[in-house]
């Protein structure tokens, strides 16, 4: 695709000017505005609020510096962001991710895709991101503790239930959310929903842990049962990553009776002919924090090879990205088609490179970008907001049949939107179009000044 309009080719270029260098952010601000070609003709009153200007520009963004002491006795420091992209439908929510290639691109490229996610959810939360350029591979326990514990001393200035809620991504799961938690507590002195992810001891949600992944898997249901009147039955899957989302893709993909013959992290992949033992990757990955590669030593039949990106050679009919940004490039999108593939979900954000995508699209894949299909992890972050603010809990069933209900109405409101704006089936212009009306109303509602 490209720009057809030249106003929308105009904000672009002013992005572009005022954000140079950071092409992550670029790469997610042009995808959208391209998809809003029909929207600038049939509503220009949202052109003349100037609400697109508006969006591509965070509302505030905090740069903090993370300061600790490791085993040693050394000082070490790291630098902390918190980007708050956009408060029009309710209060900033969207993960912390620490990992050693974090910078203010990938956070505000995460937190403009959160802003069109979070309002596709259909539930009233605002936009965010956050993290900090830590490996938490090569530190002990009381390491990640203290560099939390630093991490969400200054966090805690700026979030809180009904102002900002942060929640776990990339290198933050249960146990970082758990001394952030901790240490936002001793200092706000308040026991409330502003962090969610929480252990199931401390008003955390039944099916949080599992919620992007399941609902991953029900949105490609959802998805293959309204367009091919198919189902995941009797598929091969192919799932990169081996972190939160992956396990949770590749169990419920399982549960749902397809065969997931691969998975990867960032040193390799692991293939295996009779399906994967999830209960192995498991073990390795939440247990150990060891390598996939020490699958292979376990799994007679199994075979590892280095170099994460090869997995997409592997033949399967649906591929579900789940590792991280830009990890399908054109070369692999190639590949995937020869090999037949019909579908591909994204579970991580951003995993397909603008050349990938064009490739599935030019071969009639059914393929749905993360903003959509990875909604399931924040939906259920917001039932965990609302269950502390009711201080009651919902059973695993409840909130499990209230995101396969959110995943199927998301499908279905990016589907009309691109039927009604001209793109039918159009998965992209469908959910940007979908997730940028209702913020947009807002933003209009509320006047321009904040
Ligand atoms: P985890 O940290 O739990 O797992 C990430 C996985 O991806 C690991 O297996 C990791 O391998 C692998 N990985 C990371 N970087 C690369 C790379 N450059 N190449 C190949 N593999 C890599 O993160 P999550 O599962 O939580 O997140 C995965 C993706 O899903 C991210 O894009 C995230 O933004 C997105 N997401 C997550 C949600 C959630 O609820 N957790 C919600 C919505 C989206 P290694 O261990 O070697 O680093």
């Amino acid at each position: 695709m490209s720009f057809q309009n030249q106003y929308l080719l105009s904000v672009y270029q002013a992005v572009c000017q005022r954000n140079a260098g950071e092409p992550e952010f670029l790469q997610a601000v042009q995808e959208v505005l391209e998809s809003l070609d029909p929207v600038v003709k049939k509503r220009p009153d949202l052109v003349a609020s100037g609400i697109i200007e508006r969006l591509v520009e965070p509302e505030r963004m905090i740069q903090f510096r993370v300061s600790w002491i490791d085993d040693k006795g050394e000082v070490r420091v790291n630098r902390g962001w918190r980007v708050q992209y956009n408060s029009a439908i309710g209060p900033y929510k969207g993960g912390l991710r620490l990992h050693p290639s974090v910078n203010a691109s990938i956070l505000k490229f995460l937190g403009f895709e959160q802003t069109f996610k979070n309002s596709l959810t259909g539930l009233p939360i605002g936009g965010a991101k956050g993290g900090a350029d830590f490996n938490s591979r090569d530190k002990s326990e009381g390491e990640v503790m203290r560099f939390c514990q630093s991490f969400a001393t200054e966090l805690t200035k700026h979030i809180g239930a009904d102002t900002d809620v942060p929640a776990g991504d990339i290198g933050v799961g249960s146990r970082e959310i758990g001394y952030m938690f901790g240490q936002y507590k001793r200092l706000s002195n308040e026991f409330t929903g502003a962090f969610t992810g929480k252990s199931l001891y401390s008003g955390g949600s039944l099916v949080r842990k599992e919620a992007t992944g399941y609902g991953l898997c029900y949105f490609v249901q959802e998805m293959l049962s309204y367009i091919k009147q198919d189902s995941l039955e009797g598929k091969t899957v192919v799932v990169s990553g081996s972190g939160n989302v992956a396990i949770y893709a590749s169990e419920k993909a399982a549960q749902l009776g397809a065969k997931v013959v691969a998975m990867s992290d960032s040193n390799g992949y692991i293939y295996d002919e009779n399906g994967i033992d999830l209960a192995v990757v498991k073990q390795i990955k939440e247990v150990e924090r060891g390598r996939i590669k020490l699958y292979a030593e376990r799994v007679p039949g199994a075979v590892y090879t280095p170099g994460c990106g090869g997995i997409w050679s592997v033949k399967c009919d649906v591929a579900l990205p789940c590792a991280t940004q830009n990890e399908i490039n054109s070369e692999h999108a190639q590949q995937l088609v020869n090999n037949g593939v019909s579908v591909v979900a994204e579970g991580a954000n951003m995993p397909c490179t603008p050349e990938a995508i064009e490739i599935f699209r030019s071969n009639h894949v059914l393929y749905s970008p993360g903003k959509a299909s990875n909604a399931g992890g924040v939906a259920v972050s917001s039932l965990e907001m609302c269950q502390n603010s009711m201080r009651y809990s919902w059973s695993f069933e409840e909130v499990d049949a209230k995101l396969k209900e959110i995943m199927a109405t998301i499908f279905h409101n990016a589907y009309q939107a691109s039927e009604e704006f001209g793109h039918k089936g159009d998965l992209v212009i469908g959910a940007n179009i979908a997730g940028f009306l209702k913020v947009a109303e807002a933003m209009k509602w509320q006047g321009v000044a904040y």
